[in-house]
């Protein structure tokens, strides 16, 4: 894909705002940056409104770097705290309607591919574990069921944070809040099984402290749903806020949560798993080689 459309015409370069020169200059468009690069270019997210110390933003970050062409990607979400930050990106966002994040993906989606054929055009929907298991969980599911081929991440900081601290159907049971006062009565939603049950073809759970991890999961995530069909990963993103966090904690607490009840998971269909190897060269799936027979001892 061209990169003409976020250059400058000729001539023009000087009246364009700081911002847009930096970015066509020292962004990641066009280039294969990493994590572990960071501070050396650019980012698309380097501004957001968003509570300092917010694990949620950290995360959101790690994202868009991991993005295998942050140029041709279209992020998707809906009211929460998240989008706060998203909607900041130097790259195109769509908000929708409470909820309905999913389903607009999925017609965005396959518009994408009847505009542009085979030109990957990636479609991220990013949106909270209220947008994603409560009141979005139709679409949600019905999206995966279809295999629509888009990558769906929750955020999940296990509660309402942007209207002040109401259960979601990802809190932890037992969990007292502001507007929950008398602790959640109902388990936390087992959506990495109903992804799995729903035929994702990529599923994944990971902490926003190890950069490298959720680089590589959000590739592969993005890579898969080009081709092979829906993907689903599910990010511990805590709200210091609401569960009082405080804020030079929140990555201790990460890594307690990951150790306790977030433990990296990681589900791959044999399709993909064959579909990342032959297409992208990734080694880690290829069949592994069997030691040799043990030699029976008086025979050639
Ligand atoms: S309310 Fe919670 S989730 Fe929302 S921005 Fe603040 S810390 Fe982050």
């Amino acid at each position: 894909m061209s990169l003409d459309y976020v250059k400058f015409s000729n001539g023009f370069e000087k009246f364009m705002p700081k911002e847009y020169r930096d970015m066509v200059e020292h962004g990641p468009f066009g280039k294969k940056v990493t994590v572990s690069q960071m501070g050396s270019f650019k980012e698309v997210l380097e501004e957001h409104p968003m509570c300092a110390g917010c694990a949620m933003t950290l995360f959101i970050r790690l994202a868009m770097i991991a993005f295998p062409n942050p140029e041709d990607t279209i992020t998707v979400g809906t009211a929460g705290c998240g989008r706060l930050a998203i909607s900041q990106a130097a790259i195109p966002f769509v908000y929708g309607n409470y909820g309905d994040q999913n389903g607009v993906a999925s017609g965005l989606s396959r518009g994408l591919r009847l505009r542009f054929g085979d030109k990957p055009k990636d479609v991220v929907v990013m949106a909270g574990d209220g947008g994603t298991a409560d009141i979005g969980f139709q679409q949600v599911l019905h999206s995966w069921f279809r295999k629509e081929r888009f990558t769906t991440i929750m955020l999940d900081n296990e509660v309402y944070g942007n209207t002040g601290g109401q259960e979601s159907g990802m809190t932890n049971r037992g969990a007292v809040l502001k507007m929950a006062p008398l602790g959640k009565k109902f388990e936390k939603m087992d959506m990495l099984q109903m992804a799995k049950v729903a035929g994702c073809a990529y599923v994944a759970t990971v902490v926003p402290n190890n950069p490298r991890r959720v680089e590589s999961v959000i590739k592969k995530a993005v890579l898969i749903a080009r081709e092979v069909g829906s993907t689903y990963i599910q990010a511990y993103t805590s709200c210091n806020i609401e569960y009082a966090i405080p804020t030079d904690k929140v990555m201790e607490d990460a890594k307690t949560v990951e150790n306790d009840r977030y433990q990296f998971t990681e589900y791959v269909s044999d399709e993909a798993k064959q579909y990342l190897t032959e297409r992208y060269g990734y080694k880690e799936f290829l069949a592994k080689p069997t030691a040799p027979a043990a030699a029976i001892p008086g025979k050639a």
